[in-house]
């Protein structure tokens, strides 16, 4: 039986967070053909008069392999000269596959400290929604070449709750390599259930995710339910959902839950 949030038809700006293992090959190398089908489907979305907000990993894995180091990657340093490679390539097919559906697209690099400086956030906030009413698609991701260990937003999904609050979103959608949030490990027990609405962030919902000194932080569940939990502040929704075939948006905005939808209101 399908699953219907009607008013999620309704919101307008959208981040969506991509993550590596749906932007790359096993080799590293940028998944072109994923990548397209998802610069497709956001410029679709955004003729249908759609804010959308990407926020793009992708960059460590495309510049360890464009520049041949070793993976996966150990030291810290390695990944920032990874991440600095890798963000131009990213970029540069971004541009060449938004362009040929005639979005414009900008790129916001983040670091932690802007979210704690009044002043430079407020420059983010504006920057942000500058670019939305210029009808850009904005890319971001941490400005990893230059993030320590302090400045990390300890990884996208946290980045990507930032960015709600940055640019007032009305929904999250998370895309990963996982269907959404189980209520036990999937890949260890046959009869995990998929849960499909989560009405609120309690204790047992949380600890699906896995808790303390659990090795379960499967698909990185742990990270995604923080950043939920972040913007139940502001009760801003928050989609969970495989991101294999990019057309599951059209799906989730079209109301129907495709993956884990956690209310927050
Ligand atoms: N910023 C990293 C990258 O672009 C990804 C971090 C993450 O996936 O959480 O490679």
């Amino acid at each position: 039986m399908e699953i219907y949030a009607e008013n999620i038809k309704e919101y307008k700006r959208i981040v969506i967070k991509i993550g590596s293992a749906i932007l790359t090959h096993q080799t590293g190398k940028l998944n072109l053909k994923r990548i397209e089908n998802l610069v497709r489907t956001i410029s679709d979305l955004s003729n249908m008069g759609k804010e959308i907000i990407l926020v793009s990993s992708g960059a460590v894995s495309a510049g360890a392999a464009k520049l041949g180091m070793k993976i996966p990657l150990v030291k810290i340093e390695d990944k920032k000269a990874a991440a600095a490679a890798g963000q131009a390539e990213l970029m540069a097919i971004y541009d060449r596959f938004f362009s040929s559906f005639g979005i414009k697209i900008a790129q916001m690099l983040l670091t932690r400290d802007v979210i704690d400086n009044e002043i430079r956030r407020r420059n983010a906030e504006e920057t942000f929604s500058v670019l939305i009413k210029l009808n850009c698609a904005v890319i971001v991701n941490e400005n990893d070449p230059v993030s320590s260990d302090e400045l990390k937003f300890s990884g996208n999904d946290i980045l990507a709750a930032y960015v709600c609050k940055l640019c007032g979103a009305d929904l999250l959608v998370n895309l990963s390599d996982v269907d959404g949030l189980y209520d036990k490990n999937p890949a260890k027990y046959k009869t995990a259930k998929l849960i499909r609405k989560v009405e609120k962030l309690t204790p047992e919902v949380l600890a699906y995710a896995g808790g303390a000194g659990s090795a379960r932080g499967t698909g990185g569940m742990v990270t995604k339910l923080q950043a939920a939990r972040m913007i139940s502040e502001d009760r801003t929704p928050m989609i969970i959902a495989n991101g294999k075939d990019p057309d599951i948006l059209y799906d989730i905005l079209d109301g129907k839950i495709a993956g884990t939808y956690i209310v927050n209101s």
